[in-house]
């Protein structure tokens, strides 16, 4: 199994193996960049038939993290780490303790976050034997609501915000009174963000694979249920998938009639590619790991200030950042991803750059 030569593998800054017979235990963290601060990152189990597929998870998705944060200006890095195993089999106590005492190896270098295949009580466990665990604590929520530490309420009002950056940027209007959306899953997530969209005045069409879910969305929100084959081709102003990924495809893009998609999702593009392909159908994409950033925007502050207000004006600033991917598309006429991307690289880089300058100038006045 190649580590520097595979193709996920971008200059990750660190990356180690762990291995605790006596638990059953394998385990890799991978730490992609820290110019910006520690490697915060989801902790994933999950039954990987290969070792390499583990390796290649957790090189593509702490990548994913630096970039995510960079954008959502936090002072933190990327990193993730995955545990080989079924979670509903192989996860014991003595497991989770000995992923803590892995995390805790790395000094600080990483810092371990709920992800699927772990919870907040598995995190809790990992924290018996290091610090270095985020979104695991009672505090105040960014809406001044006690929180035991879930980022969905943040992650959907990340998206709200983000959604109406996206209709004030692409139909002109701010006033969300009348405007038709279809939201995709509607779990922790998209019921909250179709409850801020209720609230706006927006009329809603759902779709989910749990009657439940639905019913409740049709009692509370007057939402219209649609099934699955219909809701991304409705003739409605924004799309919002809220459920998996890779739901913007081949087959599915040419069906879309919105000119918004704004949904938190992660994943959503099947290939990079298809955000050039809705681009030149005019559609306006808003790239998942954008507006969906409310969640880890709430982790940092957990471990920083708890301060809800500056979490709340903090989240609200993924509108900024939206206003800024799209207005430098329009004018480089290039996909929002790739403009992203972009701006996430200018974010770190600079750091980067900037505490090398620090150094050397510290080194000279010494
Ligand atoms: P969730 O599991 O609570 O909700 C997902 C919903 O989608 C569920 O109601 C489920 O029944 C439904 N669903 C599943 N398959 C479906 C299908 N084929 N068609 C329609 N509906 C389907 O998850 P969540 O926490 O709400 O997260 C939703 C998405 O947002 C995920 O992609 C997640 O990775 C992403 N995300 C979540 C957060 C967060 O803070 N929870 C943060 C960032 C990104």
């Amino acid at each position: 199994m190649n580590v520097f030569s595979h193709p996920e593998f971008d200059n990750h800054e660190h990356v180690s193996f762990f291995c605790d017979p006596k638990t059953g235990l394998k385990a890799i963290i991978a730490v992609h960049n820290t110019s910006r601060g520690p490697a915060l990152g989801g902790c994933r189990m999950f039954p990987y038939a290969t070792d390499e597929e583990a390796l290649r998870d957790v090189l593509r998705l702490s990548r994913g993290m630096t970039y995510k944060s960079a954008l959502a200006n936090l002072d933190l890095g990327g990193g993730k780490s995955v545990i080989i195993g079924d979670p509903r089999k192989h996860k014991t106590e003595d497991l989770m303790e000995a992923m803590g005492r892995f995390v805790e190896q790395l000094n600080g270098l990483y810092i371990a976050a709920e992800d699927s295949g772990t919870s907040v009580a598995d995190l809790k466990i990992m924290a018996r034997q290091t610090k270095h665990v985020a979104g695991i604590s009672s505090h105040p929520g960014f809406d001044g609501k006690p929180s035991n530490g879930d980022p969905s309420p943040a992650t959907a009002y990340g998206t709200f915000v983000g959604l109406q950056a996206a209709v004030r940027h692409k139909l002109g209007r701010s006033d969300l009174r009348g405007l038709k959306v279809a939201v995709q899953g509607i779990g922790n997530v998209g019921y909250r963000l179709a409850r801020h969209l209720h609230e706006a005045g927006a009329q809603l069409w759902v779709n989910d694979i749990h009657q439940d879910q639905l019913d409740r969305a049709v009692a509370e929100f007057g939402a219209i249920p649609v099934g699955a084959d219909e809701i991304l081709s409705l003739p409605v102003d924004v799309i919002a998938p809220c459920a998996l990924g890779a739901v913007l495809n081949d087959t599915s893009i040419p069906t879309i009639q919105a000119k918004v998609i704004a949904g938190a999702a992660n994943n959503q593009l099947a290939h990079p590619y298809h955000d050039d392909v809705l681009m030149k159908q005019g559609i306006l994409y808003t790239p998942d790991f954008v507006i969906n950033a409310g969640g880890i925007i709430d982790v940092f502050h957990e471990r920083t200030d708890h301060d809800a207000n500056k979490v709340r004006a903090h989240v609200e600033s993924i509108g900024e950042t939206l206003e800024e991917i799209f207005t430098r598309s329009d004018r480089d006429q290039r996909p929002t991803g790739v403009i992203a991307n972009e701006l996430a690289e200018e974010r770190f880089e600079h750091i980067s750059a900037q505490k090398e300058q620090d150094t050397h100038q510290f080194a000279k006045a010494g």
